[in-house]
């Protein structure tokens, strides 16, 4: 596992210890006919590439979304589908490094991903999606897919407001979690890539009022949200919540792929 050289993982192992995930791009066509024949499950992570703050890296939504969900196909030997990096994040495009697809280009993306996945006999997907511009549009597109067929099963899991999860960000960060470049998401990641946090500052950001309108413009974003975040206080971040996080995550998401 990339992460076992390094020291901040060293000390817990829940990471390495999970079994093998059964990823479709690992595996020939027969395998997955043969995989059809017994399940019709799939889990499929997906997330964003746009700014998290100045202290959150720019992958934590599809980072978050696909370690988590390799643990739960560990656990549960259920399939998991290769990670969308891309979400709908036009607000984020006015900082550096966002990479965003129109509402209308995610929702073509996504229903003809999901017709694929359909259209071969997976009924049951089950998304562990990481980012909140993402929930209208992928549940468009079920909408889409839904007008021809009756069969087929989507199930979103928004794996930060899982009830389990708001429960222990509540504890341990109150009302400084925030929405946006969260002191959660941010703990995932540290957890999950401690790597990539070696020279990212941490220090007290300036609170800021609440949206005043939704959706907002790139500009209006940036006016409103100078440093990216919305509300949080990632100093309070670490990979110790982290680690806690996902698990808790896990658990959760386990049982309702395999109840
Ligand atoms: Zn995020």
């Amino acid at each position: 596992m990339v992460h076992s050289t390094n020291r901040d993982t060293d000390a817990h192992q829940p990471l390495t210890s999970y079994q093998k995930p059964l990823k479709l791009e690992e595996l020939t066509w027969p395998k997955v006919e043969q995989y059809l024949q017994k399940s019709r499950k799939i889990v499929w992570p997906m997330g964003s590439t746009e700014q998290h703050g100045p202290s959150g890296i720019l992958g934590i939504d599809f980072l978050s979304s696909l370690k988590i969900a390799e643990a739960v196909s560990g656990l549960t030997q259920v399939m998991m589908a290769p990670v969308l990096p891309f979400g709908m994040a036009v607000h984020h495009m006015d900082f550096a490094g966002t990479m965003t697809l129109t509402p209308a280009t995610y929702l073509q993306v996504l229903t003809e991903l999901f017709q694929s996945l359909f259209k071969h006999g997976f009924t049951e997907i089950f998304v562990i999606n990481g980012h909140g511009g993402n929930i209208a549009p992928i549940t468009s597109a079920l909408s889409q897919c839904k007008q021809k067929e009756e069969t087929q099963v989507l199930k979103l899991i928004n794996w930060w407001i899982l009830p389990e999860v708001i429960a222990y960000e509540k504890q341990v960060f109150g009302n400084e979690n925030g929405f946006h470049a969260t002191c959660g998401e941010i703990s995932v990641t540290r957890y999950t890539h401690p790597e990539a946090y070696q020279d990212v500052l941490f220090e007290r950001l300036p609170l800021t009022a609440n949206a005043p309108h939704w959706p907002m413009s790139p500009r209006e974003f940036r006016a409103h949200y100078p440093a990216g975040n919305m509300g949080s206080q990632p100093i309070l971040s670490s990979a110790e919540h982290g680690e806690k996080i996902f698990s808790i995550a896990t658990a959760a998401i386990q049982k309702i792929v395999l109840p």
